[in-house]
Parts: structure tokens; sequence; C-alpha cells
């Protein structure tokens, strides 16, 4: 094979979830950069690989993409894997694959599994339309502006969340979307799989007290009817809510401008 990079998509649980091209290129690619080496090494063990590795991460990534050049140069071919699922899909690559193709070197995709991918179509949500938002912000404030800014996208929405803020964050979609179905996909192709399906507040009643695992977030999208924004900045401002937070939840659930509901909220208050 000529000097090509190859992104290999990995299982995201069960290993089993590993298409015959990614495992031919496991053994066959001359140089293989992992996110995280043990992670990769347990993979090809299972798969009764044995070679080499290196790593390939956030922290060296700039580095890792000259020596890739270099190797590629040298009419090498590389493979890139991440610790589960698709590489560069919220893991480290999207540099190197930058860096590859200004080098002027051809670059394959070995796809599979992807956990946003599992998750949409076991969802029972729409998937005509979706958009994937990555990790939420973990600060409330930056929540409800990054949701105020997705509120308008008409179909599903499907985010990576860790299990320890899952709480938190459903929460905060119960205020801001109390009506929209939130699906929780933990632990997808592993022992102990589930799915739990409702209302923010709902879903957030069934999750155990504390959730482990790994986590795909997903949110329908919002009824057809619009949210009159001055009924709901009323009512928001009668719960006790201060005028930033009545903003903010009133712009999540209409997609309005913030700073135009900040000036309605000041002429309902006055
Ligand atoms: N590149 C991976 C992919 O293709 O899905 C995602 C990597 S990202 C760093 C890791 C996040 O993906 C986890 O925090 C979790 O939100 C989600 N994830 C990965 N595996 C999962 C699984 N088996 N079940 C549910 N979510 C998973």
């Amino acid at each position: 094979m000529s000097a090509r990079l190859l992104l290999i998509a990995t299982p995201i649980g069960n290993p089993e979830d590993i298409t015959l091209r990614a495992l031919r290129a496991l053994r066959e690619v001359d140089e293989l950069y992992a996110e995280d080496t043990r992670v990769t090494a347990d993979l090809l063990r299972h798969h009764g690989i044995a070679r080499a590795t290196r790593s390939c991460h956030d922290h060296n990534e700039d580095a890792r993409a000259d020596e890739i050049v270099a190797h590629l140069e040298a009419g090498r071919t590389v493979g890139v894997v991440s610790d589960a699922g698709t590489p560069l899909i919220s893991d480290p690559g999207f540099r190197v694959v930058a860096r590859v193709r200004g080098a002027g070197f051809g670059v394959d995709v070995l796809p599979g599994a992807c956990a946003a991918v599992a998750a949409l179509i076991g969802s029972g949500l729409p998937t005509d339309q979706f958009a994937f938002g990555g990790f939420l912000p973990a600060s409330g404030p930056a929540l409800r502006a990054r949701l105020a800014e997705l509120a308008g996208f008409d179909g599903t929405l499907v985010f990576y969340e860790s299990p320890r803020r899952l709480g938190a964050t459903l929460d905060v979609f119960a205020a801001v979307w109390p009506d929209r179905q939130v699906v929780v996909a933990r632990n997808l192709t592993k022992d102990h799989e589930q799915w739990i399906s409702g209302t923010a507040v709902a879903a957030r009643a069934a999750l155990a007290a504390e959730t482990r695992g790994e986590v795909v977030l997903l949110v329908g999208r919002g009824a057809p009817e619009a949210v009159d924004p001055d009924t709901r900045i009323l009512s928001l401002l009668a719960e006790g809510m201060d005028a930033k937070q009545v903003r903010d939840v009133v712009a999540a659930q209409t997609g309005l401008p913030r700073r135009e509901i900040y000036a309605r909220i000041l002429t309902l208050r006055g």
C-alpha cells in the first residue's frame, strides 16, 4: 500500500464491533498511533494482534503530526485510532488530518462505531435531521447560553455528557425545555446498557443516585407551537428567577436573541 493515513474506527464497548478492514489495517499499517496506548493494547490483545503503537493525544498532537508526515514522506502507511469509536469525533486527530492533507498525502477513513450515531438510531427520536453538539459546557450560564444557540434547530440534538454532570445538566434541561423528549443512552454495547426516555424531569427521576459509565444525551425537537415569550417571562419572574436567568431560559426556549429578551424583561418588569 502506498503512503497514506488511515483513520480507523474501533469499538465503543463490545470488542466485536470492529470491521474486518479495521482489523486488517491494525495488523498491517507500518505505524499505529493511539490516543492511549494501553487502551489500544487491550483491543489488540483481544484480537490477537501483537504490534507496537505510539501515542497521539491532545497534548502531543502537533509534534506527532510532524512525525506522521515524515513517515508518509518515507513511503510508510500510518493508522490513527482513539480510545473508542471513531477517531476525531470528540477525540484527537483533526490537526493530524489537516497537516497530512496539507502535505499532499491521501487519507482513508475506515468507518465503524460512533457513540453519537449508535445512540441516535436507538433513541426513537427522529433521525431525519440531527445536530451533534459534542460535550456541553459544565458551567450553568455557559450551558444555558449554548442551549439558547441550539433552541431553534429543527431536529434531534445529540451530546456527549459526563455521568458526573448528567443530573445537573438534566436540571437545566428541565428548566429550559420542560416539554421536550430527552433520551439518556448509557453504556451502549456494554454490560448494563441502559436507555432512559421521557421529559428531563422524568429522566432525572429515573437516574440512579450515582450514575457511572458513559452517556450520550439526546433531546427531541421543540413543540411546533411557539412559546409566547412575554407569558413565559412573566411566569418565570413570578417564580422568583432573576432577570438574567429568565433571559437565558426564554432564549433557550424561543431562540430569540438574548438582548431582545432582556429588553422585554425590563419593560415587563418596569
Ligand atoms: N470518538 C468516540 C465516538 O466515536 O463515539 C467518542 C469519544 S468521547 C471522548 C467519549 C464520549 O463518548 C463519552 O464521554 C460518552 O459521552 C460517549 N461514549 C463513548 N462510548 C460510549 C458508550 N459505550 N455508551 C454511551 N456513550 C459513549
